[in-house]
């Protein structure tokens, strides 16, 4: 709205209030930030206001200690956004990814030494990426245009987003969802992991209060500063929250479902790698060694197994070790299994079950191989060893560097074995071949929301493959690679008859 038209249209508004007896409440939609909203602000969603004079939420810079005023502030927050418009959005895109450009090291630091988990180069160089995360620029209106007029379909914010972020990747996720969820004019409030919730507020705080000096906004991403289960039922009971994006594995994805509200939820994978003979086994030993090894294996996209042809797998294991990666004979490889795995046998004839010890997720292999008994050369990145298709670091999302390498007779078996082990989460897998037929074969049979064919996983999120980045995948409820467009309302605007210019 021009600044003319404001003006006209609040001295309308307050002429006729006035007729009324009552008091102007007219707001300018240029008023700073720390002028409380306008008890008239709606987004016009039907929900309850956000008070307007709640002093509790002043100079907090979107850290809460519950997430009811988290709710209630990051409601204010999208008000204000609503009336400050799209320059406003891109102010906040561009002060995310450049703070967590500059901050990379620091930030990096931080959340590697509170989850004590994955590298510190990768936790910065995750922190350097945020950058390709799309924003503004993504949302362009549809627009139909006839002999009955035109019609725009615009996509629009829900308002307040409630977020769950992993202890995998708790600031890049954090930003990366700021950015997409910011930029679709929303506001967010975080449940972060309890594991990796100091780090994250950290970057939240540091980010409103870049954000309020520039553009006068005091709380547009916010969280709890101390996360429990108890907040995320609270942040997902608020009236506030009209959206639910989690990132995170099973237990998180199941209870975001059973809340009632709308969930996008980018959920667990276990993503199999399939070998076949007509591939280049050094770009696959490379691409899978640089995949698996990425962040000690902690991204959800990770290669978890490889299924090889039985007469190319012993060529692939010896190109492995050739670029660095070291292998496990299998007394070692039972010996790491009995410390990162514990077994619970089947019970009323039911199969054994492994879970996984935390004390070995994103460790580095140099731990891995002090377990099995081997002495690694130093900066190994990555370990692996022969099994068969049922053992746990197969089954299980172990997120450790230790690839499971299992031979197969044919590509059918591969295919077989692959989509066993991927437990239909429908994630991400990985193929190396140049015969289109097993590309395909492989890319219909596992119905994954990320194949990637003669490459690295991460270059399925626009790291040298083409296209761009989040660091949410929503896999069970099918957005895909999120976006700014995944946090939007389509709403359509019909002009009948007119305004067609031809
Ligand atoms: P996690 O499931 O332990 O925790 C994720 C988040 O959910 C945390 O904030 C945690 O506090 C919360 N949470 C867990 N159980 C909950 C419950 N019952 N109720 C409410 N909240 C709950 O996962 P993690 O170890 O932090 O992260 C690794 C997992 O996340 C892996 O399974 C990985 O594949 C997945 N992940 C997926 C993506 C994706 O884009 N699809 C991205 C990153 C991680």
């Amino acid at each position: 709205m021009s600044a003319v038209n404001e003006t006209i249209i609040r001295d309308v508004v307050a002429e006729v209030l006035g007729k009324l007896g009552a008091t102007s409440t007219v707001t300018s939609a240029a008023a700073p930030a720390s002028a409380p909203a306008s008890k008239n602000d709606s987004c016009g969603c039907g929900t309850k206001k956000a008070s307007s004079t709640n002093t509790a939420l002043r100079g907090k810079f979107g850290v809460f200690a519950t997430a009811d005023e988290a709710c209630e502030a990051a409601q204010e927050a999208f008000l204000q956004l609503k009336a400050k418009g799209v320059e406003a959005r891109r102010k906040i895109e561009s002060i995310v990814k450049s703070l967590a450009e500059k901050n990379a090291e620091q930030w990096g630091k931080i959340e590697f030494e509170e989850t004590k988990i994955g590298r510190l180069d990768h936790k910065i160089a995750k922190l350097g990426l945020i950058k390709l995360v799309p924003g503004v620029d993504w949302l362009r209106p549809d627009a139909r245009s006839g002999d009955h007029g035109i019609t725009l379909e615009e996509y629009t914010p829900f308002g307040v987003v409630g977020a769950i972020t992993p202890s995998t990747h708790s600031i890049p996720t954090l930003s990366g969802n700021i950015v997409n969820i910011c930029a679709a004019g929303n506001a967010v409030v975080f449940n972060a992991h309890p594991s990796a919730a100091k780090c994250a507020a950290v970057a939240v705080r540091a980010y409103n209060e870049a954000i309020y000096r520039e553009i006068g906004i005091e709380n547009i991403a916010c969280i709890i500063e101390k996360p429990t289960l108890d907040s995320f039922n609270a942040l997902c009971k608020n009236e506030f929250t009209r959206l639910l994006l989690v990132t995170g594995g099973p237990m998180v994805v199941k209870a975001a479902m059973q809340t009632g509200k709308r969930a996008i939820c980018a959920g667990p994978g276990n993503p199999p790698v399939l070998v076949d003979d007509t591939c280049c086994l050094t770009r696959a030993a490379q691409s899978i060694i640089s995949g698996a090894a990425f962040d000690n294996n902690l991204l959800c996209i990770g290669e978890k197994q490889v299924f090889v042809l039985d007469h190319i797998a012993d060529k692939l294991m010896q190109k492995m070790s050739e670029n660095g990666a070291v292998k496990l004979n299998s007394a070692q490889l039972d010996k790491l299994t009995k410390a990162a795995f514990t077994i619970t046998p089947g019970q009323g004839g039911g199969c054994a079950r492994a879970h996984t010890n935390k004390d070995f997720i994103g460790k580095d292999a140099s731990v891995l191989a002090q377990a099995a008994g081997i002495n690694i050369p130093s900066g190994t990145q990555l370990l692996f060893g022969e099994t068969d298709a049922m053992h746990p670091f197969v089954q299980e999302e172990q997120m450790m560097p230790m690839l499971p390498i299992v031979r197969v007779k044919s590509v059918e078996e591969g295919i077989a074995l692959s989509l066993q082990s991927e437990h239909n989460y429908k994630h991400t897998a990985i193929i190396h071949s140049h015969d289109v037929e097993n590309i395909t074969a492989m890319a219909r049979a596992l119905d994954t929301t990320l194949f990637v064919k003669n490459g690295p996983s991460p270059a399925g999120l626009g790291l040298g493959g083409e296209g761009y980045l989040s660091f949410s995948i929503a896999t069970p409820t099918g957005e895909g690679i999120t976006n700014p467009r995944t946090f939007t309302r389509v709403r359509r605007c019909v002009m009948v008859d007119n305004l067609r210019i031809y």
